[in-house]
């Protein structure tokens, strides 16, 4: 290729983790290591399963040292992620399995290797939810370093001393051991061939806030050490060797978005208060327990939803009681949260827990998922609830039900609450008796008889991902139907307000979850059907804010009034965005065709 190609070449991936950089590369060339399939005779097969037993060892010993040796203390937070991959290089089932093919099929250790991966990778493609379905990438490492022990012999990994100066990492795929091993103060941003906004190198980034793009495809094989590079994280552009004008450009936007960064924390601090006195309970969604420090710089008044899927899938086998109760009390004793929801498992639809045993559904969507699972796999759930009781004690933990449909799941729940309490009780475990359990109003049935519903329980949290799905039938991991994933739907709209006027009928309050919340325009809607709470990633915390410090909740109302008059979204949409781009001139563009 002539040096040309390389100028000024622009990428594009998925931006993953917010900010640009610009700086030079350090390629980690890692490519795969090529493995040939051998037959051996029968007096070689002890020699090759001694080989892979010897590789699980040094394997083991080498994330050891690498978990060990972290030069930071923000990435030491993530040294769990080694934890997950030692528990599985060193599971008896795994190694069994590898043994068991080289002795059976009489070939080399790498080859049964590959064979038993490939086997469990086939089971993860078969995932929807792309979070899941990403974990798979963990056996991807793993056999990348098995097979790098036993072809090579030599260790694998990150040469930190010859990484000279601030560097953006350049990969095929980082593996969260290279992730951790990384020194902040020598790195500046990472780009990857692969990988997706759920790979642990973008969890990874995000909670460092490290600008990232991943998915850019083939840069590791149009880059070589040295170039400079752009990398915007917001936009998920690449700019190999840009022009003197293109980098001057990029720095004049860097400096804008720090600026615009510095106004948003300064923002965080504020109060989520309308113009006219309203105060809206801002919070926070997390996936990680390491997300907590995000969630308090980012403002959030506390955790509005903890998805604990994530607790289930960063472990080989189920979680247990006191893992539960270790992870919830951490929450539960960080002094800035004035209230931390935790969501009971939602598995099941688009998301899937390999050591729950689950029939295979024609419409896993309206199948055996979240409360529907857990009252049938009742030592799971009673398992989480015990967990989450005992760690009440130490803070304001509340209990939200996801995916209830009837008022009999409600009731069964808390039923099992009840006996979980009775047997706390009994060992004179401390835990809060009066904890607030609150339900996702999230299926339309719920939202019909939302009046009934809010005499059982002490909060409603509306999902409306799954409103939107259930209400409008569109499947939310379909990309054919995502255009008619319209939160201003005028039935969306009126299940919503439902919802609400029940809830306040009822004096209980009332949040929205959904990704709906995190997004600007839809902040007038929030307000004015009367939502009591707000929770979302809390990078758009901010930005939530600052709409709702520059409105009042009473045109608010008004606008409510008449976007709820409108015939499709489409009108509702246009309607709101031109009345919002004359409160807020520069953050709305307004629609034309008014
Ligand atoms: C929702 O459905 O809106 C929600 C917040 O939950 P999840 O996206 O985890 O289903
Ligand atoms: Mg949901």
């Amino acid at each position: 290729m002539t040096e040309e190609l390389f100028t000024n070449k622009v990428l594009k991936g998925t931006g993953v983790s917010s900010g640009i950089t610009t700086g030079k590369v350090y390629l980690l060339e890692r490519g795969r290591i090529p493995i040939n399939k051998l037959s051996i005779k029968e007096e070689h097969v002890e020699r090759e399963t001694h080989k892979f037993r010897i590789a699980v060892h040094t394997a083991i010993e080498e994330l050891n040292s690498i978990k060990e040796t972290i030069p930071d203390d923000e990435v030491r937070k993530h040294a769990f992620i080694i934890d997950t991959h030692v528990l599985i290089i060193q599971d008896d089932f795994f190694v069994n399995e590898v043994v068991d093919v080289i002795r059976r099929e009489k070939i080399n250790a790498e080859w049964a290797l590959d064979i038993v991966i490939s086997k469990f990778l086939t089971s993860f493609d078969k995932i929807e939810d792309s979070y899941l379905r990403e974990r798979g990438q963990d056996l991807k490492y793993i056999h990348e370093r098995l097979v790098r022990i036993m072809v090579k012999g030599k260790k694998s990994g990150i040469d930190r001393k010859s990484m000279k100066g601030k560097s953006i990492i350049i990969a095929h795929d980082l593996s969260p051991a290279d992730t951790i091993q990384l020194n902040l103060n020598s790195i500046s941003g990472f780009v990857t061939d692969v990988g997706g906004r759920t790979s642990h190198t973008s969890i990874v980034a995000r909670a460092l806030e490290i600008p990232a793009v991943v998915g850019v495809g083939n840069i590791t094989s149009l880059i070589k050490n040295n170039d400079t590079i752009i990398i915007d994280g917001d936009e998920g552009v690449v700019i190999i060797n840009p022009t003197k004008q293109v980098q001057k450009d990029y720095l004049a936007k860097q400096v804008h978005l720090r600026n615009q960064r510095k106004e948003f924390l300064r923002i965080a601090r504020l109060k989520p208060e309308t113009k006219d006195g309203f105060r809206l309970k801002v919070g926070a969604n997390i996936e990680l327990l390491a997300e907590v420090d995000i969630v308090e710089k980012y403002g959030a008044l506390g955790i509005g939803l903890y998805r604990t899927e994530y607790i289930y899938l960063s472990r080989k086998t189920l979680p247990t009681e006191m893992d539960h109760y270790h992870i919830y009390r951490k929450l539960a004793e960080n002094k800035s949260l004035q209230y931390i929801t935790i969501r009971t498992l939602d598995i099941g639809g688009d998301k899937f827990v390999s050591d729950v045993d689950m029939p295979k559904e024609m419409n896993p969507a309206m199948g055996l998922r979240a409360i529907r699972l857990c009252i049938k796999e009742l030592s799971i759930f009673k398992t989480q609830l015990m967990g989450i009781l005992r760690a009440s004690a130490y803070g304001p933990l509340r209990i939200l039900i996801p995916m209830v449909s009837g008022i009999e799941e409600v009731r069964k729940t808390k039923a099992i609450i009840a006996e979980c309490m009775a047997e706390l009780s009994s060992k004179r475990a401390h835990f809060n008796k009066d904890i607030k359990i609150g339900i996702m109003i999230e299926v339309p049935s719920a939202c019909m008889i939302s009046d009934k519903l809010a005499g059982e329980v002490d909060f409603f949290s509306i999902g409306t991902n799954d409103l939107i799905q259930y209400t409008l039938a569109i499947d939310r991991v379909n990309e054919y139907v995502s255009y008619l994933y319209e939160p201003l739907h005028p039935a969306v709209l009126k299940m919503i307000k439902r919802a609400v006027d029940d809830a306040h009928a009822n004096k209980i309050e009332i949040a929205l979850c959904g990704e709906m919340a995190g997004e600007p325009l839809y902040v007038p809607i929030m307000l004015g059907l009367g939502l009591d709470e707000v929770s979302m990633n809390p990078y758009s915390i901010p930005r939530i804010k600052k709409i709702i410090r520059g409105i009042d909740q009473s045109h608010c109302r008004e606008l409510v009034e008449e976007i709820m008059k409108k015939d499709s979204a489409k009108e509702g949409e246009q309607f709101l965005r031109n009345a919002m781009s004359r409160v807020f001139p520069n953050d709305f563009i307004k629609c034309y065709d008014e």
